[in-house]
């Protein structure tokens, strides 16, 4: 099992343009080896293998001044990058006859990578900084302890301008939450994000709506600018700063509320997700809570695996919220999603809609489980 990692780096001026220049050498080696592997193919149908490029790399970089500060194996990987590239393009040529080929990379680009060999020897955590290999010791927001042994790393810029260390980890120790011995079913829903069948609700915050409004203004400002110019980068900027601000308080309540059910509970029930369904959806307001249902689905998953619980997932057409959970009995009119609280007809006890739906998935859960 993998694990990345990804932290917040605050480079001085000159790890800034050491990182500037990783940048555009692996641009020019991804543009430089894919216009060599166009040329070929166009002419020859065949083109060069990763191994071979591999070759030329070597050579280029002894003949180019300017590589010569950055790492065989960052270029190398940048290398591999277009190959990777390449050869989806070419799978999708044969299977869906679409012709789009890998777009050269831009200076303008507003988001920017390159990778970096990091091992254990070569890369150390300190209270406020990270040591990595060829940039040295970085400014770093370390905002969790790392255990396990680094595969690789990356160092990118979003497009806000912002600098990220991303660690790839394996063979983590394995740190279990202790068994509690509770079950839970957890209802997904528009009004509350989740509803457990223990009556729990968590808010579903709106933060996209709240801050649109902000967004779209400033989206309007952006098309009065002259493309490409400084004022334009400037609120490119301010936007991309909007949208990941909004991006990563949403990431957060997720992450905390699912280390939470996961946390209390040894088994957490939960209804499938459907990927077709998914494409079906004409409303977007859904259509934008099925992507929080998947990110929430996924993190529990795999949260469970790394903290020795267990979720169980349900078949998606199980009428949950039909069925009254008391007695069974299957009250066909509820399918209208805005009646929230109902009478069951059979036994007469009253029900809160997603709690209901959600006892109802904990108990096929648990039919599974004990299967
Ligand atoms: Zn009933």
């Amino acid at each position: 099992m993998t694990c990345g990692y990804r932290f917040r780096i605050y480079p001085n001026d000159t790890q800034r343009k050491q990182i500037t220049n990783c940048f555009g050498c692996c641009r020019y080696i991804y543009n430089y080896f894919l216009a060599k592997r166009n040329e070929l193919y166009i002419s020859t149908n065949n083109f060069p293998t990763f191994s071979e490029h591999q070759k030329d790399l070597i050579e280029l970089k002894e003949n180019c001044e300017w590589l010569k500060d950055v790492q065989y194996y960052t270029l190398s990987m940048a290398l591999q990058n277009m190959d990777i590239a390449y050869r989806k393009f070419l799978s999708r040529v044969t299977t869906n006859n679409e012709t789009k080929h890998p777009r050269f990379k831009s200076k303008f680009d507003r988001k920017q990578s390159f990778k970096i060999r990091c091992t254990n020897a070569n890369t150390k955590f300190q209270e406020k900084a990270i040591i990595l290999p060829m940039l040295g010791k970085i400014k770093c927001r370390v905002s969790r302890d790392v255990y396990g042994r680094i595969l690789s790393g990356t160092i990118s810029r979003n497009s806000s301008g912002k600098f990220f260390v991303s660690l790839l980890i394996t063979d983590m120790e394995k740190d279990y939450f202790l068994s509690t011995g509770k079950y839970v079913g957890i209802d997904l829903g528009l009004k509350s994000l989740v509803t457990t069948s223990d009556g729990d609700e968590y808010v579903n915050h709106r933060f996209v709506r709240k801050n649109l409004k902000r967004i779209s203004k400033q989206d309007k400002r952006i098309s009065k600018k002259i493309k490409r110019s400084k004022n334009h980068a400037k609120s490119i900027t301010r936007i991309s700063s909007m949208y990941e601000r909004v991006i990563n308080q949403r990431t957060d309540i997720i992450h905390k509320l699912t280390t939470q059910l996961i946390r209390e509970y040894d088994v957490v029930c939960i209804e499938n997700l459907c990927i077709t369904d998914l494409f079906k959806q004409k409303n977007l307001a859904r259509l934008k809570a099925d992507a929080s249902f998947g990110i929430v689905r996924d993190q529990l998953k795999y949260k469970s695996k790394w903290y020795g619980k267990e979720v169980i997932a349900i078949d998606r057409y199980f009428p949950s919220s039909q069925k009254c959970s008391s007695c069974g009995y299957i009250e066909k009119d509820l399918k209208k999603i805005d009646i929230r609280e109902w009478k069951c007809s059979v036994c007469g006890i009253e029900h809160k809609r997603d709690i209901n739906a959600a006892k109802n998935i904990l108990y096929e859960g648990m039919k599974i489980y004990y299967s």
